[in-house]
């Protein structure tokens, strides 16, 4: 017979931890002080939660898990200031998570599904199709690694400056997170948690290829998330072929769901768009692109595309990215270029577990 998977104890908020407590015979406070060490101390082993009884640990160490994520690889950016990690999941399912270190900011990207079910042309999770989705406790843990790794870090080993804590979250990593929404919403609700993990919402990025209905649902929360949307391309005839849920949801009804949340949470709206060469860089596209966005409290990031192997779609060239960002500035569209940092560790969502599925195509850089 298989054995039942020991469940996550990440996948579990306060009130099921006390329960789960008291159903083991133990006083429900000790499911406040597993919570506590779970979502303040950041451990990663039962062996670590001091204060309860040893018994109570080794029954939590043989009967569930406190972290999900088995570190396959990962790779740094040459300048060592983005660093990649593939992790394997308990069912043998992987997942990417990047770090980055830019300024004072610390900023976990991380992933909500297994794959991506949106295919999108130039992605290469896209590509691969979806799995399935992540729980809670698989998006909570992510965070939490790194935020380990960092502490870790301080400590003098990989001679990380301060702070060394997770500082910021940007769910734009593999997949589509409103498609996997409660789970995504449980994450959001624990890493900010003012008494435990206590993340800002405010520094929390949740990122769509526009799945209007959602937005909406997203507006509606207490938890005013910002909003980024993947939006590459400016007329619906292009982003048709590069998004395709833009067919279901095209960029009128995509915009007037902008205006909604913006007007709603008061929270400036920024839209992703990446700079593929010949495709939905030139000149009159930027003007398009500011004539879509006028009248939106908003910001672009412009992306030169990470290459895939394989694939049809090419970076814009640097002067390219210059015209375009140009045109949007004339439209006082605020605007920025996303360095290429990550390029050479296939910083593209999907493209490390790319690699490492299939070696031959990616050579790795570790
Ligand atoms: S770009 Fe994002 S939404 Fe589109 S296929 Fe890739 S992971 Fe999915």
């Amino acid at each position: 017979m298989k054995e039942s998977p020991r469940p996550l104890l990440l996948d579990l908020t306060r009130a099921e931890l006390r329960e789960l407590m008291a159903q083991w015979g133990e006083p429900a406070f000790r499911g406040d002080q597993v919570y506590t060490w779970l979502h303040k101390e950041v451990v990663a082993s039962p062996e670590e939660m001091s204060n309860l009884p040893k018994a109570l640990r080794a029954r939590l160490e043989e009967k569930t898990l406190v972290t999900p994520l088995q570190l396959i690889t990962q790779v740094d950016s040459q300048d060592k200031l983005t660093r990649k990690a593939l992790f394997r999941l308990p069912d043998g399912n992987t997942i990417e998570v990047v770090l980055m270190l830019y300024n004072e900011r610390r900023t976990v990207c991380i992933s909500t599904q297994v794959g991506c079910g949106m295919g999108c042309t130039f992605c290469a999770t896209g590509q691969g199709g979806l799995a399935r989705n992540l729980t809670a406790g698989e998006i909570i843990a992510q965070v939490h690694w790194f935020d380990r790794w960092l502490r870790q870090a301080e400590r003098g080993e990989l001679r990380v400056k301060r702070p060394a804590r997770v500082t910021n979250v940007v769910v734009m990593g593999m997949g589509e997170p409103l498609a996997n929404y409660k789970p995504l919403m449980q994450a959001v609700a624990a890493l900010s948690d003012q008494d435990t993990f206590g993340l800002s919402v405010r520094n929390i990025t949740v990122s769509t290829v526009g799945l209007v209905p959602m937005i909406d649902r997203l507006a509606a929360e207490a938890l005013a998330v910002k909003l980024a949307v993947s939006l590459h391309a400016p007329s619906n005839r292009l982003r048709n072929k590069l998004v395709p849920i833009n067919k279901t949801y095209p960029l009128e009804a995509l915009m007037a769901a902008c205006q909604r949340y913006q007007a709603k949470t008061r929270r400036r709206v920024s839209f992703e768009y990446a700079l593929m060469a010949g495709v939905n860089d030139a000149p009159d596209q930027a003007q398009q692109l500011a004539d879509l966005l006028t009248g939106l409290h908003c910001h672009v990031n412009l992306i030169p595309l990470n290459p895939t192997p394989g694939s049809p779609y090419q970076p814009s060239s640097d002067e390219d990215v210059r015209r375009f960002r140009q045109v949007l500035e004339g439209a006082h569209i605020a605007t920025t270029v996303r360095l290429r940092r990550g390029i050479e560790i296939n910083a593209g969502c999907g493209q490390l577990r790319q690699a490492v599925q299939q070696p031959d195509v990616i050579p790795l850089l570790t």
